[in-house]
């Protein structure tokens, strides 16, 4: 790796992407006196190729754009119209350690509460130094759902997180089940494996509400309506079942459950679940009877299929099939999802035990801030996310920030939605300015990323921030780490294995079971007996109506239309949101537009209980009747009237993981004039 030049002539530097996304680029970036120039990919990492996304391509534009917070500074107008007064980080530091400690004499630790995600989703960024402080000081704690929780919670409960089939061996499968992911906008690098694959005679299925770029060219697409997609899995596990394709040898050997989950599977024969999944069912057939004679075949479970109220149970499913069918132990063969846990980092640099105090599931900011009187929530540290853009039941999320006497404190790169109701904004680095760990999730990497760039106005750390913080606090031992130096050389220390060691020599690190292990043949099921649990008793009890069972649509008569709100090629979750301007558009196909009598570019009211969107109508046929499209991660200010999808997404919770409903979302579309 080059050393950077900081403040010299142009050179170009090595460093790594750590944004949410699961691809984890080498960076190439050009820099001069100090500024960036242009960022481009390098071939450091083999996956990433040389190439990056063209939303990081523009990430100049924060760092250098009007949105930037250069200095810390004090509200001195209403909460939410975003006048505030410089103050120094001594004033702006020592007002929130006081505010903290007037939180706890009065109503105790658990009325502070910090919220946070993977805006900077470097191993640095978040559960460091942060993490000390809140379980030090006893702050209420956040269950961090926004996103891959009911996913995640299955891959745990079936497989305890095994390594999954990477980018690098996605050519050698002749079957790929594309199922509710769209690389095309989040992880761009898988397309060219993909496409290898078709170019090597692979069948491409792909299951999505919407006809995506890979759709286009998939052999069988599977419109599902949102919801459905457990009836689905379930239909193919029914048919290998009796047709004597699982693979019962396997199963006996490797698994548990698998008569329960027989059982489940029983009602859901094709016709049952294409009915219900608004497909046809001749197509769904073709896909079983794919998948149940392609060797090596292949399930990429996205995170599209869990924002719904069956989303964990449609992860069990559809994650089980590769052992019912008996898929793995061939390269390309299994599932493949993320593979964030495949480094077995636990953080151990995260010394304090976590207090049982209040757990405050994210998707529920809105109820906390209004609702939550033992004690309520008097202090809000928010950082890493933009919850007044990105978290459910919108409306009721800035009805609490604008609580008089809710001291909100926002720490971020940019003066995001929710900073614009805060008493107190912290600036923080980009990941151009300071040290992360650049982690991906879809290729098992891991590489150091690195200061760059002249740090931007007076922007710091997160781990400089919060080594303050605890230090004002009293909350640190003296052999701690206190800063971002002192952590990134702590936390190399206590890496696994080699990853330490290979970092500090220069080397993006090696993964403990290499960069494409084999499901079955190099890596096993992480679960305490080592198999698979296809019927785990503890999910059976907690699901509201069990596991791989169906709850209803939430469609009414007055909402019938089943909002979506994917990842778009704008935003990596909410982050760069600041950057496109009131161009939204509602996605609508022409049937359910010529019903409303409504054109393409009409500007539309998107309404139901809890809120509404106004913005352009797009009509097209790459999205299924009955469903409608508005961006994931869009800010405020993407839309006519302020409000994002997320106004009118409902804040319930899913069977399994707890995690957000965003496509639970019913709604009505109508002409704005006339409406
Ligand atoms: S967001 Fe993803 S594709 Fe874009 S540069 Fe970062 S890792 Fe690469």
């Amino acid at each position: 790796m080059s050393e950077p030049v900081l403040g010299g002539p142009a050179t170009v530097v090595d460093t790594a992407c750590p944004l949410d996304c699961p691809d984890a680029c080498s960076l190439a970036v050009t820099v001069r006196h100090g500024k960036l120039v242009q960022i481009d990919g390098s071939r450091r990492n083999p996956v990433t190729d040389g190439y990056i996304c063209a939303k990081v391509r523009r990430f100049g534009d924060r760092v250098y754009g009007p949105d930037r917070l250069l200095h810390p500074a004090v509200r001195k107008g209403r909460k939410g119209d975003g006048k505030f007064k410089r103050v120094s980080w001594e004033e702006a530091l020592e007002l929130v350690a006081t505010r903290f400690r007037r939180a706890k004499a009065e109503h105790g630790g658990a009325s502070i509460l910090p919220y946070s995600y993977g805006g900077s989703n470097g191993l640095l960024t978040q559960d460091n130094i942060d993490a000390q402080v809140w379980r030090r000081f006893g702050t209420s704690r956040l269950a961090r759902t926004v996103c891959a929780a009911p996913t995640g919670a299955a891959n745990m409960a079936l497989y305890g997180k095994m390594a999954s089939v990477t980018y690098e061996d996605y050519p050698e499968a002749k079957l790929i089940i594309l199922w509710g992911v769209n690389p095309s906008a989040s992880g761009i690098h898988l397309i060219p494996y993909v496409r290898e694959a078709q170019k090597r005679g692979a069948t491409i299925v792909v299951i999505d509400p919407r006809t995506t770029p890979l759709a286009r060219s998939a052999d069988v697409h599977l419109p599902v309506k949102p919801g459905t997609d457990v009836a689905v899995a379930l239909s193919i596990h029914r048919h290998l079942f009796a047709t004597g394709r699982a693979d019962e040898a396997f199963l006996r050997e490797h698994a548990t459950g698998f008569e329960q989950l027989r059982e489940r599977a029983g009602e859901w024969t094709f016709d049952r679940a294409a009915a219900l999944g608004g497909i046809d069912a001749a197509a769904l057939e073709r896909v079983a009877e794919l998948y149940a004679t392609s060797s090596p075949a292949l399930v990429r479970c996205g995170w599209g299929l869990e924002r719904n109220r069956n989303g964990g149970n449609a992860a069990m499913a559809i994650l089980a099939l590769p052992a019912v069918a008996g898929k793995f132990g061939v390269r390309g063969g299994g599932y493949s999802m993320s593979n964030s846990a495949s480094w077995g980092i636990e953080r151990p640099w995260i010394a304090a035990d976590e207090p049982q105090t209040r757990l405050v599931n994210m998707n529920h900011l809105g109820r906390a801030l209004t609702d939550y009187d033992d004690p309520p929530v008097n202090v809000l540290f928010v950082y890493n996310c933009n919850p007044a853009a990105t978290v459910p039941d919108q409306r009721h999320v800035i009805r609490g920030l604008e609580r008089e006497d809710l001291f909100t404190v926002v720490f971020d790169q940019v003066m995001t939605d929710t900073a614009l109701y805060a008493d107190v904004v912290l600036p923080a680095t980009t990941f151009l300015e300071s040290y992360d760990f650049a982690k991906g999730y879809g290729p098992i990497s891991l590489d150091l990323g690195r200061p760059v760039i002249d740090t931007v106005g007076e922007a710091r750390s997160n781990a400089d921030v919060f080594g303050d913080l605890a230090k004002r606090l009293d909350l640190l031992n003296d052999d701690e780490p206190s800063g971002e130096v002192d952590l990134m050389v702590h936390v190399l220390d206590h890496l696994p294995g080699a990853i330490g060691s290979d970092l500090r020599e220069g080397r993006m690190a090696t993964p403990p079971f290499g960069h494409a292990p084999i499901q079955f043949v190099d890596v096993f099921p992480k679960t305490a007996d080592r198999k698979i649990h296809l019927f785990p008793e503890e999910l059976e009890a907690s699901a509201p109506l069990g596991l791989y069972r169906f709850q209803d649509d939430p469609a009414t008569a007055q909402y019938p239309l089943a909002l979506i709100s994917p990842a778009s090629d704008r935003t990596i979750s909410s982050t760069l949101g600041e950057l496109t301007r009131n161009d939204a558009k509602l996605l609508m196909h022409p049937e359910d537009a010529d019903s409303r009598g409504l054109a393409d570019g009409d500007l539309v009211r998107v309404f139901n209980e809890r809120g509404e969107v106004h913005c352009p109508l797009q009509v097209l046929r790459s999205i299924r009747p009955g469903t409608v499209s508005l961006p994931k991660g869009l800010w405020r200010r993407s839309t006519r009237n302020g409000m994002t999808a997320t106004a009118l997404a409902p804040d319930t919770l899913t069977d399994i993981g707890e995690g957000a409903c965003f496509n639970d979302a019913r709604v009505q579309v109508a002409s704005l004039p006339t409406a």
